[in-house]
């Protein structure tokens, strides 16, 4: 599901430095369906694909108002905070409870977080 929406990346360029993450959440007991892309930014297609795939819309978090900065708009801990798994994390409902990432990551498209937020979720995810 990721790797679908994640091909729709503008180009090949934007494709090797894009990550697209779903995350299966739950929150009393009711499961729901959430997504990002890295920096907070999916486009269009994207976001159409998206809802096209279940996921709500307003559990689309792409635009600026979902990210945060940290050392500035281009440094490393903005970057890193900025990643899909952590946009979602950081901006689904309170008591929630992320139960399963999908990932397509860069240009090998791989479902599997980078080494940053391995670390950042630990190893449960
Ligand atoms: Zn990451």
């Amino acid at each position: 599901m990721a790797r679908e929406v994640h091909n729709l990346a503008r180009d090949e360029r934007a494709l090797r430095s894009q990550t697209v993450s779903i995350a299966k959440v739950e929150k009393d007991g009711v499961s729901s369906l959430y997504a990002s892309g890295s920096g907070a930014s999916l486009n269009p297609r994207q976001r159409e694909k998206l809802e096209e795939l279940g996921v709500p819309k307003e559990n689309i978090f792409s635009g600026k108002k979902f990210k945060v900065f940290i050392d500035g708009e281009r440094g490393i801990q903005t970057k890193l905070a900025n990643h899909a798994e952590r946009v979602i994390e950081r901006n689904i409902p309170l008591d929630s409870e992320i139960k399963e990432f999908g990932i397509s990551w860069s240009s090998k498209q791989k479902n599997e977080m980078c080494p940053n937020c391995k670390e950042h979720f630990g190893h449960s995810h």
